[in-house]
């Protein structure tokens, strides 16, 4: 028998007999790896472990460490969940059936939605397929059997799915769990090698779904589930959407009487009082931030005439993204989608001297983009939101020190809120705008100011945009989940479009360089992370209501409204609950609404000119002289976070 050279990872190459399996590879190097493999590298391409090898070939084993195995596990978790479904509803016709970021799904046909308890019978049927450890098996069938095979069987999805994806080949792959009676699916794969591999699922919950996500088509049924290599990784991440659902913004949104929606302004909100203050405390905060590092606040209209977005690209590119509206002397206009276009008319508006760079534009105007109605959700999906937006104009020399001083904002932003981060910088991708030289310089710059900054960072070969390279950030809230916000992108396309120039020393005219950036993203979107970090208990600095007075009886009002008055004159952002209940059920309340401090006023309190101060956290934290609890609540407000040992020692 002939035999063929296999490459392993480690560069040793090995000789077996043409037709060996990547199993066969694993179990010669160790019974333990043959064990742990659940699929095969090959050539770069991900293939069944039972599959033959043909000819020399380099061969990876794919085990539960590498990323490409958590989706493989998935997708057969999902060909396990069709084959269960197959079993209990005779009839159901399967859909398509993919692994996701967090799990997978599966969508079938059948007569009637889903209830739980079939939920419940679908995972034990699972269960029983797993146990008894059924081998996946990858077979080639002629392409019209397979045709035939799904109509005879009621699948006309599958059929229309064969036809669509292998036109033009004679035979195509399908997947069978055990044998053909039982489950095949028309799949490319590649699957685990058998049933017994998957142990840690879990089916969610169900949804409507159509044929292909069109509304047009044929109403579905999907079910989502999620799996893990081992019990314990399943287990976290239940929990997880358990505390999730707990934080969603939009429960404590409502409960906190923070901000609504109406149906008459889909994705835009309504902030109450108490969630204006919290956008403004942001907003007044990143000012805070801004001023001192050298920007300059600006406001541009909210409404263009088409000619800008025809010079910006977004009438050609964007058009279907915004809203555009009609002058009454039938010019066409559109609602900026970004700040991006004006700060370039403004910057144009006089001659620019070198002398002038960087010149810094900071922008928190509303922006709309039309998103589909289907897609808003909260604050995080929405159509109308602002951006704590800025465009810094730099000469090309001064984009490595620029970056290195944005990064640095960064990070003092960050950590402002507490918010673990990690950086990726995007390089230029295939296709890409300008010359070779300017990208490579302007690569180094970003990589040098990122170490100078000391900041770790993850390398996205390609991930740039066609127009300049970019840093993005990537946020972990308080229960592991990770946001993009901060962006850092580099734009030479622009300034060409719009024409933009400075006087450089030698008195001639040169291109300055576009830095767009932004460190929360949007307003609405910031707010939705911080409201799920902070599970809607904010630091004292961002609470809204910082604290709030409460009499015990109607004889201690005079006093409790004195105090309430001192706080506010000291800038503190105080509430008074005057309600004839009981102080007990007033402490409750306040507790819900997540005020970090409640001052309960009796009589000794009226007697002594004190406060008694419960924390948020902490309980009962002792009487207090009204100045000694402002001086301590102004400490904690500079701090930015919770004194570790309760209310901190008044002078
Ligand atoms: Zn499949
Ligand atoms: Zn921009």
């Amino acid at each position: 028998m002939s035999e063929i050279s296999v490459t392993l990872p480690d560069g040793s190459v090995r000789q077996v007999p043409a037709g060996s399996t990547p199993a066969d590879v694993a179990a010669a190097i160790s019974p333990r790896l043959a064990k742990a493999a659940i699929a095969a590298l090959v050539d770069g391409q991900l293939t069944d472990l039972t599959r033959p090898l043909t000819k020399d070939a380099s061969v990876a084993l794919v085990t539960d460490k590498g990323r490409e195995a958590l989706h493989v596990y998935r997708h057969s978790t999902a060909h396990l969940l069709a084959a269960a479904v197959t079993h209990l509803f005779p009839g159901a016709q399967c859909g398509i059936g993919p692994a996701t970021e967090d799990g997978f799904f599966y969508d079938f046909v059948v007569e009637r939605p889903f209830v739980p308890e079939d939920l419940e019978a679908i995972e034990r049927k699972m269960k029983e397929l797993a146990a008894a450890d059924l081998v996946y098996e990858r077979q080639i069938w002629p392409r019209e059997e397979a045709l035939r095979f799904f109509k005879e069987r009621g699948e006309p999805l599958k059929v229309q799915l064969i036809e669509e994806k292998t036109a033009g080949q004679s035979e195509v792959s399908c997947y069978t769990i055990k044998d053909r009676d039982l489950f095949v699916d028309f799949c490319v794969g590649p699957h685990v090698p058998s049933s017994g591999r998957l142990k840690a699922f879990k089916l969610l919950n169900t949804s409507n779904a159509y044929w292909k996500g069109d509304a047009k088509n044929q109403p579905m049924q999907r079910i989502y589930g999620t799996a893990f290599f081992t019990d314990k990784e399943l287990q976290a991440y239940l929990q997880r959407i358990e505390e999730a659902k707990k934080r969603d913004h939009r429960k404590l949104g409502r409960d906190l009487g923070l901000f609504m929606f109406h149906p008459w302004a889909p994705g835009a909100t309504f902030w109450f009082g108490k969630g204006t203050t919290l956008y403004n405390t942001l907003a007044n905060y990143m000012r805070g931030v801004l001023f001192p590092a050298g920007y300059q606040e600006v406001k541009a209209p909210i409404i263009f005439n088409k000619a800008l977005w025809e010079t910006s690209g977004h009438w050609e590119h964007y058009r279907d993204n915004m809203f555009l509206v009609q002058s009454s002397d039938d010019e066409e206009m559109g609602l900026k989608a970004m700040n991006c276009p004006g700060h370039f008319l403004m910057f144009a508006s006089e001659v620019r001297s070198y002398k002038d760079l960087p010149i810094r534009f900071h922008e928190q105007t509303p922006l709309h983009r039309n998103e589909a109605s289907g897609v808003l959700s909260g604050l995080t999906r929405v159509r109308q939101f602002s951006q704590d937006d800025a465009h810094c104009f730099v000469t090309q020399d001064q984009i490595g020190q620029e970056v290195e001083r944005l990064l640095r904002l960064v990070q003092r932003v960050y950590g402002d809120f507490g918010l673990q981060y990690e950086a990726k910088l995007g390089t230029r991708p295939a296709s890409y705008l300008g010359r070779l030289e300017t990208w490579n310089h302007a690569e180094a710059q970003l990589r040098d100011a990122l170490e100078r900054a000391g900041m770790a960072y993850v390398l996205n070969e390609g991930d740039g945009a066609f127009y300049g390279p970019k840093i993005d950030f990537d946020i972990t809230d308080a229960i592991g989940r990770k946001w993009q916000c901060a962006t850092i992108q580099l734009d030479y396309q622009m300034p060409e479009r719009f024409d933009l120039k400075y006087i450089g020393a030698d008195n001639a005219e040169h291109r300055p360089v576009v830095i767009h950036r932004a460190i929360f993203g949007s307003f609405e979107r910031f707010i939705a992370i911080l409201i799920e970090h902070y599970a809607g208990a904010f630091p004292l600095w961002l609470a809204p209501v910082q604290a709030i007075v409460l009499p015990i009886a109607d004889r201690h009002a005079a006093y409790a409204r004195d105090v309430r008055d001192r706080l506010a004159a000291a800038g503190l952002r105080v509430d008074i609950d005057e309600r004839q209940e009981k102080v007990n059920y007033k402490i409750r309340e306040a507790q819900l609404q997540k005020v970090p401090y409640m001052l309960v006023i009796g009589d000794r309190e009226a007697a002594e000119c004190t406060v008694a101060v419960r924390s948020r956290s902490g309980g009962d934290q002792g009487g207090r002289a009204v100045d000694a609890f402002i001086s301590a609540a102004r400490t904690e407000i500079a701090a930015k976070r919770e004194p570790e040992n309760g209310l901190a020692a008044a002078s």
